[in-house]
């Protein structure tokens, strides 16, 4: 087992614990995979828009791209960014990467330098795998100049065609297949279960993006966990439409139907071409995120919708009119709830409709603990409070990588994880559900992808004429909830095309910009001093009523 005092480790008692009673495997990721391959080489492995692999050749295809990487001079445990669009080679390069050893940073395509280049340097990232061609941004480019400068990014890798970088899925086309084989083995044969696999981004923190290790056997164990709860099988097919490189993509829609032999199947966010997808290939599992909640509506949804037996509403509050509404087309549908730090939450199959419509149900694993705390404490409310979610177990962190000051107010004395989200318990049926009641971690969830409020309120300061700055979320019908800013200047208003300047200068991720001003000649706070973000976020919800009456 590598050594990284960056790394939080699991107490060795509950690592053993985990593992003896079956929850952790022995083997790596790219190991399952391989397993997996050789009980269902024929069945689809990924049906995307642009292409389709089964089993078989994934693990062949895979084997050659990790011996052309290792090639490269790229070596076991060098960290690799990922900045990838929903498409055929993301899952081969994903897995590709695993089986050399190398470490997937899940960095989204959308994040610009502000993003990448801190999270690079937090990690020591390597490569940068970057996909070609992608509409309106050149992230070739981009991943040319990220590496200048920079003090371990030294290999540009492409998705795709462009001779700027090394095409990532013609890597290994040269090799023997038994030698590609040998070259991953030896790799694999030398990585603990418990090391790092895999790196995700904090949606929920303050301050820029935090790090979150998965580890091998836990990561798997979660997705694996995942597929159990809803009773798959090899004849599931799960068909995903938010950004699979992701957690939630990576869990629900890579590792857990591959750990069953199932096919994924890819879609994007575009209903026009993914819906039809989902019906030509047969989907019998959904998870919608809320940008699609009203997918249902759409022309096309019917024949997407003539296989399908779960509909999983995720990433969001669900309004009781949706629930019914999928029930009233006849299809099954549940609720989850997730994060990358961990804890998932799903309503079973059989889980009674109060449950499923109204709760996002029960941990996935019988060793999951979750508590319901009085925020900032570590009192417990009794069950039917309101209380901040706490959580721990076999496959929560139990440290962000690289940060103890943050880790000693992000867990209690006894290493429950406090998710900032607020809930409560539900006895239902003899289940104690876990009803989602909002949070108190100050972020954005703009459509799934979290913003934190405190990094856009430095980003703003940064402007000349910006004396004081707070963001609040302001609702919004397609993506729930979108970011608005509060400023006092100095001189001159502020339009919202100076500010979007702003940002673009500081090369920040475009889903970050604030998408409203408003101005005010103080800030208003609290009896205790702190900004009075209930106060504001009332007050944007109310003049967006009386705008859209
Ligand atoms: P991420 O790590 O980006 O997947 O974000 C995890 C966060 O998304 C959680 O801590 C919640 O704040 C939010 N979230 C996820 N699922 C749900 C849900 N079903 N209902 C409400 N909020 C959710």
């Amino acid at each position: 087992m590598t050594t990284d005092p960056r790394l939080v480790r699991y107490p060795a008692d509950d690592a053993a614990a985990y593992r003896a009673a079956g929850l952790w495997g022995t083997a790596t990721i790219a190991n399952e995979l391989t397993r997996v391959a050789a009980a269902h080489p024929d069945r689809d492995a990924v049906v995307a828009l642009d292409g389709r692999v089964t089993f078989g050749e994934l693990d062949t295809r895979t084997d050659l791209l990790a011996a052309g990487l290792l090639d490269l001079g790229l070596r076991p445990g060098d960290p690799v960014l990922f900045q990838l669009t929903n498409r055929l080679d993301a899952v081969v390069a994903w897995y590709g990467v695993l089986k050399a050893g190398l470490v997937p940073v899940c960095t989204l395509a959308a994040h610009r330098g502000h993003e990448i280049g801190e999270i690079s340097r937090r990690v020591g990232a390597v490569a940068h795998l970057v996909e070609a061609g992608t509409r309106g941004f050149d992230l070739v480019g981009f991943a040319l100049d990220q590496q200048r400068d920079h003090p371990t990014l030294r290999q540009v890798l492409v998705v795709g065609d462009d001779d700027r970088g090394v095409p990532v899925t013609s890597l290994g086309a040269g090799t023997d297949p038994a030698a590609a084989r040998v070259a991953v083995e030896k790799v694999q044969a030398a990585i603990d279960p418990d090391d790092v696999a895999v790196f995700q981004l904090s949606g929920g923190t303050t301050g820029v993006p935090k790090v979150i290790p998965r580890l091998h056997a836990e990561y798997w164990y979660n997705a694996a966990e995942y597929a159990r709860s809803w009773g798959w099988d090899s004849t599931t097919r799960v068909a995903h439409l938010i950004p699979i490189i992701h957690n939630a993509g990576i869990v629900c829609a890579v590792h857990a139907p591959h750990s069953v032999g199932a096919a994924l199947v890819l879609g994007t966010a575009d209903l026009d071409e993914s819906l039809p997808l989902m019906a030509r290939e047969g989907a019998t599992h959904v998870l919608l995120g809320h940008g699609h909640f009203r997918a249902a509506d759409h022309p096309g949804f019917a024949a997407a919708a003539a296989a399908l037996t779960q509909v999983v509403l995720s990433g969001a509050k669900v309004p009781p009119a949706l629930f019914d509404a999928i029930e009233a087309r006849g299809i099954w549908s549940g609720q989850l709830f997730g994060m990358g730090e961990g804890l998932f939450l799903t309503t079973r199959p059989g889980a009674a409709r109060e449950a499923r419509a109204t709760t996002v149900g029960t941990p996935l694993s019988p060793h999951d603990e979750i508590r319901i705390l009085v925020p900032g404490s570590e009192d417990e409310v009794p069950d039917g409070e309101v209380g901040e979610l706490a959580c721990r177990g076999p496959y929560t962190l139990r440290g962000y990588f690289d940060a103890p000051d943050h880790n000693a107010r992000a867990f209690t004395s006894d290493g429950f994880y406090r998710t900032g989200d607020l809930a409560a318990v539900r006895s239902i049926g003899g289940d104690r559900c876990v009803s989602v009641e909002g949070r108190i971690k100050d972020l954005i969830n703009r459509g799934g992808e979290k913003i934190n409020a405190e990094e856009v309120e430095l980003l703003l300061l940064r402007h000349p004429r910006v004396a004081a700055a707070a963001v609040v979320a302001m609702p919004d019908p397609r993506l729930g909830e979108r970011t608005c800013a509060y400023v006092v200047v100095r001189g001159e208003p502020l339009d919202l095309p100076e500010v979007q300047a702003h940002f673009a200068a500081l090369d920040v991720a475009k889903f970050k910009w604030p998408e409203r001003i408003e101005h005010l000649d103080e800030i208003p706070r609290t009896l205790v001093g702190k900004t009075d973000k209930k106060r504001l976020q009332a007050a944007i919800t109310a003049t967006l009523t009386e705008e859209n009456p």
